[in-house]
């Protein structure tokens, strides 16, 4: 008997007996583990310290206390509560409680034997258990994904909800159907529905596959997907079941090859290059290739200086830096030079490439070839035969720069130069040779000029115009002087010109102070009349005009 008492408290299972005492219930016995549960030991509850019904959770009394009653109305002979809480200290413990109902002769329960046994943790694992099914259920059949069960041999088990709408079908239609059979791959030809079957094989074999299927859905539509079907093991590692699941990529497709096409295009016919944040060429289109002549190869991980042109202004490419480098679109012209050396002029917009963190990680430039363009709008504003500036530009820069000097509060100069017996030289030399002066003028002057504010043309026949500004009377003189010993310097043999033995110039000046009120025309007509007066003088001389007044 010690024996047997010893086992029982070791059980889990607390046991105890109620015996009827007059007229109420009394603890007639319970076993030492009763601590376990409780926290209480069995002489506390033997003493009528404490009594079970204490310890039960609030919200579980009401029901446990309907149930006791209910027993002694019962003819059974063992009763099972419905699992309940009981409180030790601040825990919860779930317990199961079973009771024996032992009656006198008469019929009436003159004591019960109960078990009480811990089921906490198998609780625990049922909530977590129910909880991963609804989870699990809830997933199957809400997916976005086409998902089937199917046995080990390829019967459908299970279709989700997605699959079944696809087909617009009830889950009784296919059920127990071989994969291969199934209405999603109906449209298939009889070798690709044997293609299924080998890939069910390989499954079973124990294999995952990938790979694209394309079916139809109820109204005919063509879908593309990514199908996987996966082996399920059991706990012996054979294969129980097969996981089909398709997702439905047709939009990602059709994205894909619209931009694939779209790029295609890109490439093939706009001018763009991508470069990292040093300027290195990392992508450049086709189209780009072939206009400048080198080839992809030739060009991936070059600088983007490949390209330059020797006379581009450093200043713009500067401006250029500073505006990409901190992460802002620049737009701009200038000129480019091809493999084979000839220059193309580009309308360029660099557009910074931006990361998730708007860090510039590099730069898209795209180019407009504006060559053409160029090329006219030059011929415009380009004499002919000395391929300096022309009349029509002069009457532009000579309102524009005038306007300027008196914004800018300085000194404007007009100067008109002109070959002294110019009509003898061509009578002497032929036209041809006149032609050929009349270019060497022109570019010696052009280049005894250094400012961006200065300005040359040819005005007609053998007569040029220079613009300046920001310069007072004795610079306007040696700037003339300067222009002249430029010219007679050239030496060019003029053996039937009345004042030298070479060609020379007579030049006249206006200079024009900001508060002048004097007009284009009128400062014109002062420049000529100086001129004029250096021709009466004598020739290859300066006169620097002192008047405002026109006779
Ligand atoms: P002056 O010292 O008074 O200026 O004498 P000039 O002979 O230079 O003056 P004029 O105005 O009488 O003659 C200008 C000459 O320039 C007339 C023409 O033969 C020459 N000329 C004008 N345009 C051209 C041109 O395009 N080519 C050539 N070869 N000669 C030109
Ligand atoms: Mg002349
Ligand atoms: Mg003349």
């Amino acid at each position: 008997m010690t024996d047997i008492l010893h086992y029982l408290n070791e059980s889990p299972t607390v046991f105890f007996i109620l015996k009827k005492k007059v007229n109420r219930w009394e603890l007639e016995y319970v076993t030492d583990n009763v601590v376990n549960i409780y926290g209480k030991s069995s002489i506390e509850f033997l003493n009528g310290k404490y009594y079970h019904e204490d310890f039960i959770h609030k919200v579980d009394l009401k029901k446990f206390t309907e149930q006791a009653s209910l027993i002694s109305k019962t003819d059974k002979k063992e009763f099972t509560y419905e699992p309940y809480r009981i409180m030790k200290g601040n825990d919860i413990v779930w317990i199961n409680h079973t009771t024996k109902i032992i009656r006198d002769e008469d019929g009436l329960v003159s004591s019960y034997y109960g078990y009480i046994t811990d089921i906490t943790k198998q609780k625990e694992l049922y909530n977590k258990f129910t909880a991963t099914s609804n989870i699990l259920d809830s997933s199957f059949n809400n997916s976005f994904n086409f998902i089937l069960l199917l046995d080990s041999r390829g019967k459908l088990l299970k279709a989700n909800q997605t699959a079944l709408d696809i087909a617009g079908i009830k889950e009784e239609a296919v059920l127990g159907k071989y994969y291969w059979e199934l209405p999603w791959w109906s449209h298939y030809p009889e070798e690709e529905r044997n293609s299924l079957r080998d890939d069910i094989l390989s499954v079973v074999r124990g294999s995952c596959l990938k790979n694209h299927k394309i079916y139809y859905n109820k109204e005919g539509k063509r879908i593309e997907s990514d199908c996987s079907l996966t082996p399920v093991f059991d706990d012996d590692k054979n294969v129980s079941y097969i996981l089909c699941e398709a997702h439905d990529i047709t939009q990602t497709i059709n994205t894909k090859r619209s931009l694939d096409q779209y790029m295609r295009i890109v490439n093939e016919n706009v001018y763009i290059s991508i470069s990292d944040l040093k300027g290195n060429i990392l992508e450049i289109s086709d189209a780009y290739c072939r206009l400048t002549g080198y080839n992809r190869e030739e060009l991936i991980g070059q600088k983007h200086s490949i390209f330059k042109h020797p006379d581009n202004d450093s200043y713009i490419f500067k401006e250029l830096w500073n505006t990409i480098v901190k992460g802002r679109l620049w737009k701009g012209e200038h000129r480019n030079v091809k493999k084979n050396g000839d220059v193309f002029w580009v309308e360029n917009s660099i557009t910074p490439n931006l990361d998730e963190n708007k860090r510039v990680t590099g730069y898209t430039s795209i180019y407009n070839d504006i060559t053409d363009k160029k090329e006219i709008s030059e011929l415009l504003i380009t004499d002919y035969l000395t391929k300096i500036f022309n009349r029509r530009h002069f009457n532009d820069i000579f309102g524009t720069e005038l306007k300027r000097s008196k914004r800018d509060n300085t000194n404007f100069a007009l100067i008109i130069l002109d070959i002294d017996y110019f009509k003898q030289y061509n009578d002497t030399y032929g036209h041809d040779s006149g032609d050929k002066t009349l270019y060497t003028v022109a570019n010696t002057i052009k280049h005894a000029l250094h400012r961006a504010s200065d300005f040359v043309f040819r005005l007609g026949g053998e007569e040029f115009g220079v613009i300046t500004s920001n310069i007072d009377e004795d610079g306007a003189k040696t700037l003339a002087q300067m222009i002249k010993k430029s010219i007679e310097d050239l030496k060019i043999e003029h053996k039937n010109s009345q004042i030298s033995d070479y060609l020379t110039i007579s030049i006249g000046i206006k200079l024009v102070k900001p508060e002048s009120i004097l007009s284009k025309n009128e400062i014109y007509k002062l420049a000529d009349l100086a001129l004029y007066e250096a021709k009466t003088k004598g020739r290859n001389q300066t006169v620097i005009s002192q008047t405002d007044i026109l006779a």
